[in-house]
């Protein structure tokens, strides 16, 4: 919109405007040079399973070390990587390091859990994605059925034709696939029943009054029913309170995650976990907290 507005008015030029692209294009050269120096790094936030209170998953969530700012979140810089185009390779390092942690947790004798990764819109376009994730799981030796995607609803329903194409070929290599923060974004019904999609991951914003706001109970309740009647299963996210989580296993909803289990955690520390994990059964209730 600046393009417009600066087209034939001086605001174009605007010393703000003009920060906000020097700024951009700092950040961008800076993020680039981040990824080289190994600046990025995975933290572990774990899915615990209702029915069972076992350990179901872990989802794997991108921080960065800036040397100055600190741990700078993913929201900070995600939007900016998504639009210059550096989320592709920053993208693929995060898959490549999931895996690569997966597999060192299973070399250490863990059991094997699923390792969900967050891929964006615009990773989720590159059209040779699938051989991309053939390659990762090849070189770092993870089994497909032990890696998760995690789909927004923009990313898939953008271009339903072209999505069902790249899922359905991600689904035939074993992947399990998810839609992510569901019920923010624009999903047509229609489409989403051809997707060979196996969860659905209830927003945060949803489950954050779950138990005080009869609106959000509602919507929470009609996810998990939609889910169910399409055979597919349901992730809360966000459950920092018992209250919520009773909410959840009370409707059946499968899977949790939130604070109330753990927060995200760096490997070290999730490794720490699982150690526990095993000396406790699997069962991660009565374990964990906040
Ligand atoms: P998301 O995929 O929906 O991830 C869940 C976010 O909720 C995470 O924030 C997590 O730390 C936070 N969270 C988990 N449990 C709770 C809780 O009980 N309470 C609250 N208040 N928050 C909770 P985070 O790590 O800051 O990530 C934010 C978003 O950034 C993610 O949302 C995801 O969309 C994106 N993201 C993170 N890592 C990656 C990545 O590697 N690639 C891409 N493309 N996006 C990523
Ligand atoms: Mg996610
Ligand atoms: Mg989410
Ligand atoms: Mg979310």
């Amino acid at each position: 919109q600046a393009k417009e507005a600066g087209r034939n008015t001086c605001h174009f030029f605007s010393p703000e405007l003009n920060m906000r692209a020097t700024e951009r294009l700092l950040l961008e050269s800076t993020m680039r040079r981040a990824l080289e120096r190994e600046e990025f790094f995975l933290v572990y936030q774990p899915q615990m399973e209702l029915r069972s209170g076992h350990i179901a998953g872990i989802e794997a969530l991108l921080r960065w070390r800036h040397p100055d700012l600190g741990v700078v979140p993913p929201n900070n810089f995600i939007p900016i990587a998504e639009e210059t185009g550096l989320i592709v390779p920053l993208g693929e390092w995060v898959l490549a390091e999931a895996c690569r942690q997966a597999v060192r947790w299973q070399q250490e004798g863990q059991p094997p859990l699923r390792m969900a990764v967050n891929v964006s819109a615009r990773q989720f376009r590159q059209r040779n994605l699938g051989l991309r994730i053939e390659k990762i799981l090849m070189e770092t030796g993870l089994d497909p059925a032990l890696l998760e995607l995690e789909l927004t609803e923009s990313a898939v329903m953008e271009n339903p034709e072209e999505a069902i194409l790249t899922l359905r070929q991600l689904k035939k290599m074993g992947i399990t696939l998810s839609i992510d923060d569901f019920g923010t974004g624009y999903s047509s019904l229609s489409h989403l029943k051809h997707f060979p999609i196996d969860r659905l991951k209830i927003d945060r914003s949803f489950v954050k009054h779950v138990t005080r706001d009869h609106n959000d109970a509602t919507i929470a309740e009609a996810i998990i029913a939609l889910a169910h009647s399409m055979k597919l299963t349901v992730v809360a996210e966000g459950i920092e309170h018992s209250e919520q989580m009773e909410f959840m296993h009370q409707r059946h909803c499968d899977t949790m995650q939130g604070y109330y289990l753990s927060r995200p955690v760096t490997a070290e520390e999730f490794g720490t976990f699982l150690k526990r994990l095993g000396e406790s059964d699997g069962k991660a209730h009565g374990l964990l907290g906040g």
